[in-house]
């Protein structure tokens, strides 16, 4: 029976200790947006950008204009 409970607080422990630790790293990047630190591979330079900072064109992410206009 004592075991019981103390597998359910466990579990409730644990369960609470995941959504507590996923919350602050939602918002880990400065401006805490919900997709703001979601990162995208530019497809020319393959450098990693936010999405926030991507900029997308014909379906394909690129870290600046640069790239952009260098796309093959
Ligand atoms: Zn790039």
């Amino acid at each position: 029976m004592l075991l019981k409970i103390l597998l359910l607080v466990g579990v409730v422990a644990l369960v609470y200790f995941i959504f507590f630790k996923k919350k602050p790293l939602t918002n880990s990047s400065q401006n805490g947006d919900d997709t703001g630190d979601e990162m995208v591979a530019c497809h020319t330079c393959g450098t990693y950008v936010t999405l926030e900072d991507a900029l997308l064109s014909n379906g394909k992410y690129y870290c600046s204009q640069e790239c952009l206009v260098q796309q093959k």
